[in-house]
């Protein structure tokens, strides 16, 4: 038979399988949210600020040819750098044409700088802040060149398109370009850095940030190498071509999430941050909210469970109790159970009617049994109940029987006895349990029984017993009646 024993654990079990899936699932639900956030927003956020970037400079695709136009910049510069009016006219005119702010070009014969607004400037390569767009353009020459420059001061973002002069055989001669205020982007790149927990962030090639919507890093010549302790060249991991965009955790799957791309047409790199805590905290509220869910579907669930098991140890239970009747064994002495002992009487009235012979009923109650458990507990009561189904039992011949009828009540089938004969049995049997000591209880501890006795007859038996059966019980029932009245401790016999 199944261990009744078990079904608690077993429940347990169950609860705690549901509790540990529902974390785990709370925590894959996190894990999943960061995911999304890395694979999918980091993108599309990535995505609008640079096309917004590539629209932007696309406007102002055709200010480097006209820069170029008819070599006059080039003659200028071979021609020895002398009509500053006439450089002038001809760059205001681009300018205006434009829409710029400034229109300019650096001889790099001379290393000097010509602007629309009025400045010559010689060049200083110690002056990185000022003048090191130059030297970088023209240590790493392109065709276009697109340089960004912050102006905290206005918050505004300055594009300057440039463009490189070469002489016929292509000797680099200097470079020209023109300068547009990059007022849409700017809207853009301010726009990204509002959002809670979201940097904006845009740096030369080597790294000097030009842009950042915490303006203090741009004033104060951070570079992207100190931000998140990842050196410059690997914002574009190895396998990412270049132009397009990456993915990076540089802190781990607890820090933030940056999206970077490198614009070679703007030699410029573009990063995005989202910060550690608002994907923590996205992630967390993912968590929490799925724990809960899954909380409550648990507890549904171990309700359900319980009940289910409770139900099913009761059934088990029920059935192991109609097994011991079907047995026919008294689970606790050992004895007949009532079932059996129908069994046994019914055949012993057949027998009797066969042989006209007499046998005896006897019914035993314990006397005030209810003052024994209510005194010493149930299970002492229990031990008391067994050790005088033993005394019982020990007092009676083979050939009787002897059944437990329930509680402390015990019925006694004594064939081919008479009246007198049973109450002398009955006797036996009460002095015996009166005088029976228990282990461990005190010495003026005692149980006594009340008997009644009634005869089986073989001349009152009817044709299918029934009758005869309730009579008999009647009687030994009315007889121990009188025995509890008269005192108790004592046999009282069947009145004919
Ligand atoms: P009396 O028969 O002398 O009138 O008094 P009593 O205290 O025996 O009265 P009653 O027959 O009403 O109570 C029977 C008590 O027997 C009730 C219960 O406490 C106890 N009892 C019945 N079955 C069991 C059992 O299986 N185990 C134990 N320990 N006690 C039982
Ligand atoms: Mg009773
Ligand atoms: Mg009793």
């Amino acid at each position: 038979m199944i261990d009744t024993r078990l079904f608690p654990v077993l429940g347990v079990s169950v609860i705690l399988g549901f509790f540990a899936l529902t974390g785990f699932h709370a925590l894959q639900e996190g894990r999943r949210t960061r995911e999304f956030i890395r694979d999918h927003e980091m993108r599309s956020l990535g995505m609008a600020v640079s096309a917004n970037l590539d629209r932007t400079a696309a406007q102002y695709h055709r200010v480097g040819e006209e820069l170029l136009r008819d070599g006059f910049l080039r003659d200028w510069i071979l021609g020895g750098e002398e009509d500053e009016q006439e450089l002038r006219a001809f760059l205001e005119d681009v300018r205006a044409r434009f829409d710029m702010m400034d229109a300019s070009i650096v001889s790099d014969l001379t290393e000097t700088y010509y602007g629309t607004d009025g400045r010559t400037l010689v060049l200083d390569p110690d002056n990185q802040e000022r003048d090191g767009w130059y030297y970088l353009y023209r240590d790493t020459p392109g065709e276009t060149n697109i340089d960004s420059w912050y102006y905290p001061e206005t918050g505004q973002i300055g594009m300057w398109i440039n463009v490189p002069i070469l002489d016929r055989d292509g000797t680099f001669l200097g470079v020209t370009g023109g300068g547009v205020l990059a007022e849409e982007f700017t809207e853009t790149l301010l726009a990204f850095g509002r959002l809670p927990g979201v940097n904006v962030y845009m740096a030369r090639h080597d790294g000097q940030i030009i842009y950042a919507n915490n303006t203090r890093l741009v004033r104060s010549g951070a570079n992207l190498d100190d931000l998140w302790k990842l050196p410059v060249r690997d914002f574009i991991p190895r396998n990412v071509t270049e132009g397009e965009d990456a993915v990076l955790e540089p802190q781990g799957v607890t820090g933030p999430l940056l999206w970077t791309s490198f614009s070679r047409e703007w030699n410029t790199y573009l990063v995005l941050e989202k910060t550690g805590e608002i994907v923590s905290a996205r992630t967390r509220t993912t968590a929490i909210n799925s724990a809960l869910a899954g909380g409550v579907l648990t507890l549904s669930f171990s309700a359900i469970t319980l009940l289910i098991v409770r139900a099913a140890r009761k059934r088990i239970q029920e059935q192991a109790q109609r097994l011991e009747e079907l047995a026919g064994q008294d689970a606790l002495t050992g004895l007949n159970n009532r079932v059996r002992f129908n069994d046994i009487i019914q055949r012993e009235l057949t027998r009797i009617r066969r042989t006209g012979e007499q046998s005896c009923l006897v019914l035993l109650d314990l006397d005030y049994f209810k003052k024994v458990n209510d005194t010493y507990g149930h299970p002492v009561g229990d031990s008391v109940l067994v050790t005088i189904a033993r005394v019982i039992r020990e007092n009676l011949r083979d050939t009787d029987h002897v059944a437990r009828f329930g509680g402390e009540e015990f019925t006694l089938l004594l064939p081919g006895t008479s009246l007198e004969g049973a109450w002398q049995v009955a006797e036996k049997v009460r002095l015996a349990i009166s005088e029976c000591s228990y282990p461990g209880a005190p010495d003026d501890f005692s149980v006594t029984a009340s008997f009644g006795v009634a005869p089986l007859l073989a001349e009152r038996n009817t044709e299918d017993g029934s009758v005869s059966l309730d009579r008999v019980y009647g009687e030994a029932d009315r007889a121990l009646y009188r025995a509890k009245h008269m005192g108790r401790n004592r046999v009282e016999t069947a009145v004919a």
